[in-house]
């Protein structure tokens, strides 16, 4: 019999993270998804008036003062808010709490990678379930799987769709175990499940500061769920897992709504363009619904991704998902990034697929 030392050992060597790291700091990064449009106004008014000498202290332990902030906004009390350090936190917490080793896993795949990685370092055992050949989700196949946590994107990354709202709500009501609803691009889609999360019996609602709030460098996210599930989260978490300083910028960051609209905005305009140009070079692109297109190449994906790379341009190859063989993932941001990317990216498919 395997050791419970021995499995855990086993597990590890076969987990592998995904890796985001890019070492040119002059690339054109179109490929985490982070809001290319700037930083959030409220990093530089926090700084101005933040008082820096009292970095001595710790900060709140629950970084209570952003947790009442956050529910005040999206009308929940302030013990059905938790908050870590980028959202990615919360998903760790979610497998280190739900999760035991041999457990069951479940997610439709494709979908965010790092679920997968969270739960095979806590020695679950992955069930995946593929999206139907249109990237909607089937519930039935999902829930048949009975897992101990499952984890459902919406909209989804990478597919870049929102699932049906029925699928989704039936996951949250008759999983048998707890339920990790990602929202992070929410604010692009204008879609919101949280009222379907609280009346779901054990999901937790996850956002994040990174994306359209524009503050991916300050790590900070959070979930709503209903205090019992926050509770069990909480014995799990890091104390003092915010810095104080980013806990004043996300408060503050709330109230800069029509700063966020205006990004929404501004990618939308940007998103179709790039629509546009890259159907006109021979791309298969999808609908998309949150902040990156994605799209078939005309020529070999990993091959026009390493490529691009040597230019200076970051794309995500998405072929090591299933049902997404040759795609590619490009972040929108600006004009000027749209064009370089598009300028680069035109000599590697010339005369190819059209
Ligand atoms: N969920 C999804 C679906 C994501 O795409 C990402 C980041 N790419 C995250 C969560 C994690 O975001 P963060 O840790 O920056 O809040």
């Amino acid at each position: 019999m395997t050791s419970p030392g021995e499995l855990r050992r086993r597990t590890l060597e076969t987990v592998s993270r995904p890796s985001y790291s890019i070492s040119r700091s002059d690339m054109v990064l179109l490929n985490d998804n982070a809001n290319l449009f700037g930083t959030n106004p409220a990093v530089a008014e926090v700084a101005d008036r933040f008082d820096f000498t009292r970095l001595w202290a710790y900060p709140s332990e629950n970084s209570d003062s952003l947790r009442s902030r956050i529910a005040s906004e999206f009308g929940v009390s302030t013990e059905e808010v938790i908050v870590g350090n980028g959202s990615d936190e919360l998903l760790d917490m979610a497998s280190k709490c739900f999760l035991d080793p041999g457990d069951k896993f479940c997610s439709p795949s494709p979908t965010f990678g790092m679920y997968r990685f969270y739960a095979r370092v806590n020695l679950a055992t992955i069930r995946e379930k593929l999206l139907r050949p249109d990237y909607s989700l089937d519930s039935a196949e999902i829930l048949s799987e009975r897992a101990k946590l499952t984890a459902v994107c919406q909209p989804n990354n990478p597919t870049a769709n929102l699932f049906g709202r029925d699928e989704v709500v039936r996951i949250l009501n008759e999983s048998c175990g707890a339920v990790v609803l990602d929202e992070a691009y929410s604010d692009f889609s204008g879609s919101n499940m949280l009222k379907d999360a609280m009346s779901a019996p054990c999901t937790m609602d996850i956002r994040t500061f990174s994306k359209a709030y524009g503050l991916a460098g300050l790590r900070a996210g959070f979930a709503i769920a209903r205090k019992e599930m926050v509770d069990e989260l909480r014995r799990v978490r890091t104390p003092f897992g915010l810095n104080s300083f980013t806990e004043a910028v996300a408060a503050r960051a709330l109230d800069h709504k029509n700063w966020v609209k205006d990004v929404v905005s501004r990618m939308k305009v940007e998103r179709s363009y790039l629509d546009g140009r890259m159907k006109a070079l021979g791309f298969l692109t999808r609908p998309s619904e949150c902040n990156f297109l994605i799209a078939k190449c005309p020529v070999k994906g990993p091959d026009l991704v390493a490529s691009l790379r040597t230019k200076g341009v970051a794309v995500r190859d998405c072929s090591m998902f299933p049902m997404m063989e040759d795609f590619i993932r490009v972040s929108i941001g600006p004009r000027p990034m749209m064009d370089r990317f598009l300028a680069e990216v035109e000599p590697l498919v010339q005369g190819v697929g059209r």
